[in-house]
């Protein structure tokens, strides 16, 4: 099997980050990429990275869910720090869109998509891929990512439209496969109709997963991101394991 890559961990909110860096190594993980949501979170992603230097990288962003009434300052705060310091980072994540109505109480659609274009720029400038988040917004953020001329990029976790799927695979971006690939409906489809050479492996920890019994993820778990998606695709483990890492070297240079 070749190496295995989480592409979209929230390591700064696991509990037992050295228990969790083990079973990772245990299970085959060579790198994780941890994704950062706002200031606080950034500055903890950019701490552990340095903790764990070739094995954690950190990418920064500020996540739709940590818009909610930010004030004018906070998020010029959050904005100059990605400015400052993406240089030093992996990629530009997690960003995105999300219209579920709880979200949008605290941030509107108008805001939330003149915030992204304000992040997306930063990820053009610096030449950065963009790990992005488009729940129930999916065909809104396929037009902003395509305005905005950002090329590597990963629409992480899809479960959107099939439309939205062609119209992203198109534009040359990515999806990736999370351990909600082995029951969850709309997202087994986007994997079965995005051709493998566009497809990550992630795990979005520590997001609760199943269906009858929840477990709380880790990076590990990438396995059964890997299972899931190789069974869909018809094809081995250890060809899906191959092809997947090609595909994040591709977008993410790691
Ligand atoms: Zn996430």
């Amino acid at each position: 099997m070749a190496e295995l890559v989480d592409t979209h961990a929230h390591l700064d909110e696991l509990e037992d980050l050295s228990a969790a860096v083990e079973h990772a190594k245990r299970a085959g993980v060579a790198a994780v990429i941890s994704v950062g949501q706002d200031l606080a979170s950034n500055i903890k992603t950019f701490k552990l990275a340095s903790a764990y230097p070739g094995f954690i990288y950190p990418a920064i962003g500020l996540h739709p869910w940590s818009l909610g009434n930010m004030s004018p300052r906070v998020l010029e705060e959050n904005i100059a720090f990605i400015r400052d310091n993406l240089g030093n980072a992996v990629a530009l994540g997690e960003v995105g869109l999300d219209y579920d109505k709880r979200v949008l109480k605290g941030a509107g659609k108008e805001q939330q998509k003149d915030i992204l274009r304000c992040l997306l720029e930063l990820a053009v400038e610096f030449a950065k891929p963009v790990s992005f988040h488009s729940r129930y917004a999916w065909k809104d953020s396929l037009q902003v990512v395509m305005e905005s001329g950002a090329r590597r990029l990963v629409f992480h976790w899809y479960t959107g439209f099939s439309s939205t799927l062609s119209g992203l695979i198109a534009g040359g971006y990515y999806i990736s496969a999370t351990p909600a690939a082995e029951y969850h409906d709309e997202h087994r489809r986007a994997i079965r109709e995005a051709p493998t050479e566009r497809l990550l492996l992630e795990t979005d920890c520590p997001v609760h997963y199943g269906r009858e019994e929840k477990y709380r993820s880790e990076p590990a778990d990438i396995l059964r991101s890997l299972k899931a998606a190789a069974a869909i695709k018809g094809i081995s483990r250890d060809e899906m394991s191959r092809i997947v890492r090609e595909n994040t070297n591709r977008l993410f240079g790691i």
